[in-house]
């Protein structure tokens, strides 16, 4: 098993992007070459007997863990941006934030009917972005098979949230 400790890798920086708010920094991790490499082989392990069609990763860090996840298990990779990033044709899904509306979009027929996907982000709070993410993915009449995290920050329920919606949730850190 490992012998790398991954949370001491990730660092906290108080007061970003607001006060009062702990942020999770993981560009410490990812700067580690043995840390970013237990990391995706710790997310391999899990994803890898899902027997998955694509990895589906959330902007923007993501971008980061699932395409290294996706090139790790031989899978595609797709991305879910925020609105008007992508230059395709997309189709989207709105959601509601604490404050106002966000808008998450996916290249048109980038998720197969029937395509059996992993969403992928760094880190789940309320849970509120991968709903809106699994949403966007199930209404192409693709399958979430995972929402997989690198860390997960369970009083804030998303996890539960998720499970709630019939979405089976793992985090390598909690
Ligand atoms: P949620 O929608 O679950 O409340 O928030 C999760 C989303 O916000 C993810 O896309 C995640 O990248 C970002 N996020 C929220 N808090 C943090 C944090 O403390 N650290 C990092 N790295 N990302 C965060």
């Amino acid at each position: 098993m490992s012998t790398v400790d991954l949370a001491a890798l990730v660092r906290t920086i108080p007061d970003f992007p607001k006060p009062g708010i702990q942020f999770r920094d993981i560009t410490t991790l990812l700067a580690d070459p043995a840390g970013f490499a237990d990391l995706i082989a710790r997310l391999a392990r899990i994803a890898r007997p899902l027997d998955a069609d694509l990895i589906v990763g959330i902007e923007a860090r993501g971008f980061i863990l699932g395409a290294a996840l996706a090139n790790a298990l031989g899978l595609g990779f797709v991305p879910v941006r925020k609105a008007g990033k992508l230059p395709g044709k997309t189709v989207g899904v709105d959601y509601v934030l604490e404050y106002g509306t966000d808008r998450l979009e996916v290249h048109e027929g980038q998720l197969a009917r029937g395509a059996r996907a992993i969403l992928v982000d760094d880190l789940i709070a309320t849970g509120g972005t991968a709903l809106a993410a699994a949403q966007l993915v199930r209404e192409q009449a693709a399958t979430v098979l995972m929402a997989l995290f690198a860390i997960d920050l369970p009083d804030l329920g998303g996890r539960t949230a998720l499970e709630a919606k019939g979405i089976a949730t793992s985090a390598i850190l909690a």
